[in-house]
């Protein structure tokens, strides 16, 4: 059976140490999460994020804009953020309404205050392999991969999903970490047999139980960032938990994995934007 990757233990731990060293600052970094309409998951999210913040000693505040907000009001709302000396970090909270295009919006944060890392200035610095903000779900990854004391050099990994805010940025790390890495899609051919030689496998694809304890490579570490949502109301992950535990040597919960990780890492690259912009 699988040694399971604590995600919400860690993330505590991560949080617990950022308190500590906000409260030696001498001043309080300042997060905001931009919120515009209705959609009730968002809605929880947020929440979540402005308590940990408050909680670690960050100045978080939300600002909440009305679901008929235009393209042109929310870039001027941003362009404000970015001229304020208080703020140091701003996350744009997707999905956003219809009338506004998530890359405008995305585009207009100061990369310098983009703490969910994806401004395309940050991708391509990690594109790049030049230090910059990385987004915070890979982010979360690494550290558990790091924590779990998992070989990178060399490894095969697989992350399965290639969107900009996971996929991308999470093979990018796992690059930079010197594994051999694969990213697969949905025109993969045979994802099964492309699963099966990964030491390493990221799951970011965002169906309900996808990934079956056959795909697993013996012995491999199975991260599973999905987040689904079932009928019946249970969370489930991208990946079939009780057969791949069978398989694997390693393996996060859902929930209780990466998704504890991700919060923790807003904070941390809210501080780290907040140090950089100071020094
Ligand atoms: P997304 O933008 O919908 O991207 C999904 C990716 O999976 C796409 O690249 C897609 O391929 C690929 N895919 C879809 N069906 C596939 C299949 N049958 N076989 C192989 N690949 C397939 O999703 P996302 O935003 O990256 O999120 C992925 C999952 O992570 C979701 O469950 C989301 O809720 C979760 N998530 C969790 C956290 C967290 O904090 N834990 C944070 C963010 C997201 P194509 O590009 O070919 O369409």
């Amino acid at each position: 059976m699988a040694r399971i990757l604590d995600g919400k233990e860690l993330a505590a731990r991560l949080r617990a140490g950022l308190k500590e060293r906000v409260a030696g600052l001498g001043f309080r970094p300042g997060l905001v999460v931009v919120r515009v309409g209705e959609d009730p998951a968002s809605g929880v999210y947020v929440r979540n994020k402005d308590r940990a913040a408050r909680e670690a000693g960050f100045e978080s505040r939300t600002l909440h804009l009305p679901e008929d907000t235009t393209e042109d009001a929310l870039l001027r709302e941003i362009a404000a953020l970015n001229a304020d000396p208080a703020v140091d970090g701003i996350l744009v909270q997707l999905p956003l309404p219809a009338q506004i295009r998530a890359e405008a919006a995305i585009a207009a944060v100061d990369p310098a205050k983009d703490v969910d890392g994806f401004h395309p200035v940050n991708a391509g610095r990690l594109a790049s392999g030049l230090p910059g903000l990385v987004p915070c779900t890979p982010r979360g990854v690494m550290h558990l991969l790091r924590e779990a004391g998992v070989k990178l050099r060399g490894a095969r990994a697989i992350v399965l999903g290639r969107s900009q805010i996971v996929g991308r940025p999470m093979a990018q790390l796992l690059l930079g970490a010197d594994c051999t890495v694969t990213i697969a899609h949905s025109r993969t051919d045979d994802l099964p047999a492309e699963c099966r030689r990964a030491d390493i496998l990221v799951a970011a694809v965002g169906r309900p139980e996808m990934v079956r304890g056959g795909w697993i490579k013996p012995g491999a570490v199975v991260v599973d960032v999905g987040i689904n949502r079932q009928p019946d109301g249970r969370l489930v992950g991208d990946v079939a938990f009780a057969e791949a535990a069978k398989m694997a040597a390693a393996i996060t919960p859902v929930p209780g994995g990466v998704g504890p990780m991700t919060i923790a890492c807003l904070l941390e690259n809210t501080l780290e934007a907040a140090l950089a912009r100071r020094a």
